[in-house]
């Protein structure tokens, strides 16, 4: 049976919990301990899937095909350990699950309520593969006292109390404002916030304060005294130059040793920060940096595309370089010349992306890395737009775009170079939809193997011609066009196992000429950077001596 780490929050939003228990994850990894991570969302929606970008930041797809939240993405980065459908879930979820049960008459006809129908289920999904790892550890999102979160907090009080004592501990995370008038650190939201966990029955183990300035001892003692933690309990946690330094800095702070003392782990096994000693050093030591330009349609919140950034940085580090990513609105492209934009800029990147609005664009920009032989990323939607731009620019095909715009608006504007798929394979399975199906859940989503062609670009980069990437999107590139795409140069170097569908194409040549239908970048760690990335970075890096 796993032990179990509850992580809240309190006081504000965004005080990195989902970092510090990833941080902490990758801290009792290097104890020689196995993790697991999970995020508890308190908001309605059944899942992040058809969330906006601009609400909720990033989806990240796992490998068995689950749209969660992106907090998830951290907990891979940092563990490496790929997260499952059973790590995420949020109220719609639970009382989905509920609703149906009451639906199906398996409670008999009780009268279904928040304590115990929705606790109880609540507590069976905390209990999934507890018996898989030595620490499982949940965040709940948001702060202590929203409402949405109440059953949360509840059913963990009761979880608590039902299994064996000292199996269960509860950290929560909260902020120690400076107030410059008077040059002191106030405890005083801290502290209410501990009260409020309290009065719903929850004591916090180890309390993480994140602060702007070092806590005085005093103040330490006096935040233990008030909030019943021990003072050594209370971890400071201060601004980082990069997340990545995160475990070393949590680890020099006592966090995982407070956390195994919490536990009466002792005495308790001694780390190996080799891998993240080795991040750091990258991170500290840069020798010298490109510039990529991202062009895609949400450029003002870099969350939408968090994961990305990531792998970008873990490209950085691979080839001892500072990644500087700037995010150009790709319908600028749409009124204006792409070429003054994309001067100066080492490599060019399209993202995966939803929706016809910039994709012009994106096409402009993609067909410019190709014109100039500069090295081109295209991700998803990436992808698709580079294959429409050759199909227009070098094969013809005047009219080439994606069915996706079409369906936008009904209209018939364009030859559907990009399809939408009704039909595909999952296992020995025959998977099929209608183009109307409702929004969520009509993806090919998760980890689907493909088959990279002998002596191409990418099977070298890879290494191996058999890979498994993680997907999330509705259309495809139709083989149709493969020959006369071909014959002007674009090759399609990765194709479905079955050779229905393909997920890479290349310019042979080109510098650095590449398009997936998948997503990368959510498989790329800071201690293990995506091959891809790594490649493309050094493109980058050649690119930048060329000027
Ligand atoms: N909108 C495109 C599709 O559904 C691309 C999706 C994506 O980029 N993730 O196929």
């Amino acid at each position: 049976m796993a032990r179990y780490i509850f992580i809240t929050g309190g006081v504000v939003s965004s005080l990195g919990k989902g970092l510090a228990s990833a941080a902490l994850g990758a801290l009792l990894q290097a104890r020689g301990y196995s993790v697991r991570l999970r995020k508890l969302d308190p908001y309605l929606n059944v899942d992040p899937g058809t969330m906006s970008p601009f609400e909720h930041g990033e989806v990240f797809v796992t490998d068995d095909g689950a749209e969660t939240d992106l907090d998830l993405g951290h907990y891979e980065r940092f563990t490496g350990v790929p997260c499952r459908k059973t790590d995420s879930v949020s109220s719609g979820r639970i009382y989905t699950n509920v609703l149906d049960k009451e639906r199906k008459g398996d409670y008999l006809g009780k009268t279904i309520q928040v304590i115990p129908h929705v606790t109880n289920e609540i507590k069976d999904w905390l209990a999934i593969d507890d018996e898989d790892v030595d620490f499982m550890l949940c965040e709940i999102g948001g702060t202590v006292g929203d409402i949405e979160g109440l059953p949360f907090f509840e059913a963990i009080r009761q979880f608590q109390a039902e299994r064996p004592r000292g199996q269960c501990i509860l950290m929560h995370l909260t902020l120690l404002p400076y107030l410059a008038a008077s040059g002191e650190l106030k405890t005083k939201p801290t502290q209410h916030s501990v009260k409020e966990l309290r009065s719903i029955g929850l004591q916090p183990d180890v309390l993480v304060c994140r602060t702007e300035h070092e806590i005085p001892e005093t103040e330490r003692a006096k935040i233990g005294m008030f909030c019943n933690v021990r003072p050594e309990s209370v971890i400071p946690a201060m601004d980082m130059k990069s997340i990545y330094k995160a475990p070393l800095a949590y680890h020099e702070v006592g966090l995982d040793q407070a956390v195994l003392d919490a536990f009466s782990i002792s005495p308790a096994p001694k780390p190996d920060l080799t891998r993240w000693n080795a991040v750091a050093e990258r991170v500290d030591n840069p020798d010298g940096e490109v510039r990529i330009a991202i062009v895609g349609k949400y450029v003002k919140l870099e969350d939408a595309y968090k994961s990305l950034a990531e792998a970008l940085t873990h490209g950085g580090f691979h080839n001892r370089v500072k990644v500087r990513a700037e995010w150009l609105d790709a319908e600028i492209f749409e009124r204006e010349d792409p070429a003054p934009h994309l001067e100066g800029f080492n490599a060019i990147l399209v993202p995966g992306g939803f929706g016809e609005r910039g994709t012009e664009g994106k096409i402009k920009a993609a067909q410019f890395a190709r014109e100039r032989k500069i090295p081109y990323l295209g991700i998803c939607l990436g992808m698709q737009m580079a294959v429409v731009e050759a199909a227009r620019n070098l094969a013809g095909v005047g009219r080439a775009g994606s069915q996706e715009f079409d369906h936008e608006d009904g209209s018939d504007r364009f030859e559907h170079v990009v399809y939408h798929m009704t039909e595909w394979t999952e296992g020995n399975q025959t998977v099929r939809r209608k183009a109307d199906d409702a929004k969520g859940g009509t993806m090919r989503l998760g980890a689907y193997a493909a088959t990279l062609a002998d002596g191409s670009q990418v099977a070298d980069i890879y290494g191996g011609v058999a890979i498994e990437e993680r997907h999330r999107h509705r259309y495809e590139v139709d083989i149709k066009y493969r020959q006369r795409l071909e014959e002007k140069g674009l090759s399609f170097s990765g194709m479905s196992p079955d050779g229905e569908l393909p997920e890479i194409v290349e310019i042979p040549d080109h510098p650095w000429y590449i398009g997936v239908q998948f997503h990368p970048e959510l498989k790329s760690k800071p201690f293990d950077p995506h091959p891809l990335f790594a490649d493309y970075i050094r493109a980058a890096v050649e690119q930048s001596r060329l000027v």
